[in-house]
């Protein structure tokens, strides 16, 4: 680990401010990777500096400014909270619970409630892979600037299903199958001010850039994660498969959400995480449900199609079952 400056930003303001200005010279010496790094609930970010991945020479903490922690929701605008309210602040949230299952079924099952009540979600979707190789100091793989990828010709159990010629390695965030099967959009706000990106063009395919998982820059800093509003029409289930109950990530999870009218689907949205680099939306399954009476030979249909494409791993070929069959399932949740 290298020696860094560590700041606790009093506000945004700050924090932004911070970002744009200089790093001491000596602290610079050992930061390879980045001058400035801003610090949530620290998670993922202490693991990736003991792991010399990150090399800062400053620790941003945003972790005490105030108004980054608030949730609200409302009928007309839908659900808002800032980065720094956590997993378990979603999962505690009657709002998400009542009009975004799918959501809350996510937060509910990720990690351990220890690391829940630290977690924040501007961390979550920012956090880097879980690839034993990205995270070994002994492999120089492509994301980290190298030629090899060692998991596709090593161990890639856990490794994608889908898209996986450059860089085979799965988006880490289980949330963001929810938040993107809900049509999410994240603010980022930087010095040359704030903007809003849906989650569909947020996270980067490996394909575009290997070194990168999303389109935030440097110095912009995730400000507010926004769904929008449900109606009384909307059905949604979510589900992950891990190879442990708890502290661990996912093999595969999906998030189904659904449009209904009495009991046909008038619009459908699947979301697999953990098949491919980023959150991936299966738009033909999804096809196969709209303008139908959803039944089980239909969701079986869809989820069929859903893996339609895959191409597995020497060692990952279970997970296109797997998918397959949790398709099903969330699908059928979602309308029970
Ligand atoms: C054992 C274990 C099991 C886990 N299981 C799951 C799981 O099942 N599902 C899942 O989704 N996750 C899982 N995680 C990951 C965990 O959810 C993340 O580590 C956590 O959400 C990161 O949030 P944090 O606040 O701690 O972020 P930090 O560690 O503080 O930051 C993580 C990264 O995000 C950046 N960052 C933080 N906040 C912002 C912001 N507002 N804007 C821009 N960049 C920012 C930091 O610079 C850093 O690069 C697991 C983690 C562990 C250790």
């Amino acid at each position: 680990m290298n020696r860094f400056e560590y700041v606790q930003a009093p506000s945004l303001k700050d924090a932004i401010n911070m970002m744009n200005s200089t790093v001491p010279e000596a602290l610079l010496q050992k930061a390879a990777s980045s001058a400035h790094v801003v610090k949530a609930g620290g998670t993922d970010l202490l693991d990736l500096i003991k792991e010399g991945l990150v090399e800062p020479g400053r620790v941003i903490d945003l972790s005490k400014i105030p108004g980054l922690d608030k949730l609200s929701y409302d009928n007309k605008t839908g659900l808002q909270f800032g980065p720094l309210v956590t997993i378990a602040g979603l999962e505690e949230s009657a709002e998400v619970k009542k009009n975004y299952r799918a959501l809350y079924e996510s937060a509910a099952h990720a990690a351990t409630p220890q690391l829940r009540n630290m977690a924040t979600m501007g961390g979550n979707l920012m956090q880097r892979p879980r690839c034993w190789y990205f995270r070994s100091s002994a492999h120089k793989c492509r994301k980290k600037g190298g030629y090899t990828c060692y998991a596709q010709i090593g161990q890639n159990q856990f490794h994608g299903i889908f898209d996986t010629n450059i860089c085979p390695c799965v988006h880490p965030s289980s949330l963001a199958t929810a938040l993107l099967a809900f049509d999410g959009k994240v603010e980022l706000t930087g010095p040359e001010g704030k903007r809003v990106v849906p989650l569909s063009e947020f996270f980067t395919p490996s394909e575009d850039k290997v070194t990168q998982e999303n389109v935030a820059g440097s110095k912009e800093i995730i400000t507010n994660i926004m769904l929008p509003p449900v109606d009384a029409n909307t059905r949604s289930a979510y589900f992950k498969m891990g190879q442990r109950e708890s502290y661990d990530w996912s093999i595969a999870d999906v998030a189904v959400v659904l449009k209904m009218d009495g009991k046909k689907c008038t619009d459908a949205r699947i979301v697999f995480g953990a098949a491919s680099s980023v959150p991936l939306r299966r738009e033909a399954a999804e096809a196969i449900l709209k303008g139908k009476v959803v039944t089980e030979k239909l969701a079986l249909e869809a989820a069929m199609k859903s893996v339609e494409g895959a191409t597995p791993l020497k060692h990952n070929a279970y997970k296109v079952k797997l998918f397959e069959n949790l398709t099903k399932r969330v699908i059928m949740q979602a309308v029970a």
